[in-house]
């Protein structure tokens, strides 16, 4: 996926502000944030969304959710609280077509989001 800007932020192409790396997934700050603190947790392969995981991936999204909570005590919102979303296609919002993670806190946020 030689356009995809999340692949390319991930191969160091593109500069992001990082909160965190490894082998398999990377966060950074989102760009035009929601929250008082967002950030974004990707996969360093490329999928496109929810709908395209496949048995092989269960692994990397399992390590992406045992990450958050690495991420959060970075970003100082491990004991205030925060919020994970998965955007996937139209209705939900999704924009860009790599699969991402937001983590969004830093304030009491609303519920439901509408
Ligand atoms: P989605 O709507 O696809 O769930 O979320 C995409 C998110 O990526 C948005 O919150 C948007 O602000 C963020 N974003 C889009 N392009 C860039 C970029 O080039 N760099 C960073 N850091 N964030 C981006
Ligand atoms: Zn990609």
């Amino acid at each position: 996926m030689e356009e995809c800007i999340f692949c390319k932020i991930a191969k160091g192409e593109i500069p992001c502000k990082k909160v965190y790396e490894d082998d398999k997934v990377l966060s950074f700050e989102d760009i035009n944030p929601k929250a008082p603190v967002h950030v974004l947790v990707i996969p360093k392969k490329h999928i496109e969304s929810l709908n395209d995981l496949s048995e092989e991936d269960s692994y990397i999204m399992g390590h992406m959710m045992l990450v958050i909570k690495e991420i959060a005590k970075k970003v100082n919102i491990h004991d205030s609280g925060y919020r994970v979303a998965i955007n996937c296609g139209k209705d939900g919002g999704q924009e860009v077509p790599h699969l991402h993670l937001h983590i969004l806190g830093g304030k009491s946020l609303n519920w439901p989001p509408g």
